[in-house]
């Protein structure tokens, strides 16, 4: 796990850098609960805060935390480091 924690950090400062840029029209809640998911499964929690378990707080939490999953997966998949810079075929 921890070989693959800077990818994750990249993800998060990446999801940080979306949330300031975005206006201030409900998207920043999408921000928020896809940063929280990301958040989550690094610190190997599975399951929501009660905040964002609900309605479209609980769908981008959960694109969130399946986008911090398959960060993960691939940083940790020797296919995808094999040090071309291309996924492998299975997470391409
Ligand atoms: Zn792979």
């Amino acid at each position: 796990m921890r070989e693959c924690e800077h990818k994750i950090e990249v993800a998060q400062a990446h999801g940080q850098v979306v949330a300031v840029q975005s206006d201030d029209d409900g998207s920043h809640l999408r921000d928020e609960a896809f940063a929280q998911g990301i958040a989550d499964f690094e610190n190997e929690r599975t399951q929501p805060p009660p905040e964002f378990s609900h309605g479209d707080m609980l769908r981008w939490w959960n694109e969130g935390y399946d986008f911090a999953a398959e960060l993960d997966e691939m940083s940790c998949c020797s296919g995808c480091n094999d040090s071309t810079g291309n996924p492998c075929i299975t997470h391409s």
